[in-house]
């Protein structure tokens, strides 16, 4: 009743627009969007069937074998998951991330319970994809790390931001590049600092938003090559 009354005292004291539909958020647990626009975003409850490496969706309807996209094959990490669609709620609420280090009570606890679903059960160690210095410098923050805090809060696993360093930023998507020669300049983008402290760790990287997967295999290659034994990721959203 309380947090009701709190609630509303909230809205009145800063109204939100629903970041979607632009009527009024109601309960500011819910953040930028609003109850309406949340109940329309899709979040993953394993009945759907999606590719059993990358997490991509494939179809509403579920499956009793493992299934593969086999566009993920090459990629280096074990495993990826996510959260829900990169639609509605949830794209509209990462989109926010990146303007302020905030995530609302619905988002986390949506981001959390949805880690415990996942088959991430060897994780010690989680690592944000890093940001390089000069983004980091623009931005203020990672949002990576904003969301990897939160993550071991609740699992009490090891939360290591120094192993992996972003030297410096490129685009995953160069015009005028090849795969290969986008690869290659990702590649040398990202370093292990501290060897020690992943060689045999299972690792579980963590960003915002999952969409062509290069980033997260690059950073598990680099991992992986540096004595890293599996390395997963996990995300709040992914395109489809
Ligand atoms: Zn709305
Ligand atoms: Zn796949």
């Amino acid at each position: 009743m309380i947090s009701k009354f709190y609630d509303s005292l909230l809205t009145l004291a800063y109204p939100q627009s629903c970041h979607i539909c632009e009527k009024s958020v109601e309960s500011s647990n819910d953040g930028v969007v609003c109850q309406k626009c949340w109940s329309k975003t899709h979040i993953f409850d394993n009945t759907e069937t999606i590719c059993h490496k990358c997490g991509r969706f494939l179809s509403d309807k579920p499956t009793d074998f493992e299934t593969f996209c086999h566009q993920c094959d090459e990629h280096f990490y074990d495993t990826a998951r996510a959260a829900g669609k990169y639609e509605k709620g949830l794209s509209a609420s990462i989109l926010n991330l990146k303007k302020e280090p905030f995530i609302s009570k619905r988002l986390k606890k949506l981001f959390i319970e949805s880690y415990f679903e996942k088959p991430f059960q060897d994780v010690n160690r989680i690592i944000p994809i890093p940001l390089s210095k000069q983004r980091l410098l623009e931005r203020g923050f990672n949002q990576a790390s904003v969301l990897a805090k939160v993550l071991a809060r609740e699992t009490n696993l090891t939360l290591d931001e120094y192993s992996l360093i972003r030297t410096k930023h490129t685009q995953v998507h160069r015009a005028g590049m090849d795969k290969k020669g986008r690869e290659l300049s990702v590649q040398k983008a990202f370093e292990v600092k501290r060897e020690k402290l992943i060689k045999n760790e299972n690792i579980l990287l963590i960003d915002d938003v999952f969409t062509s997967g290069a980033t997260a295999s690059i950073c598990a290659k680099v991992l992986k090559k540096k004595g890293a034994n599996k390395v997963y990721v996990y995300t709040i959203a992914r395109t489809v």
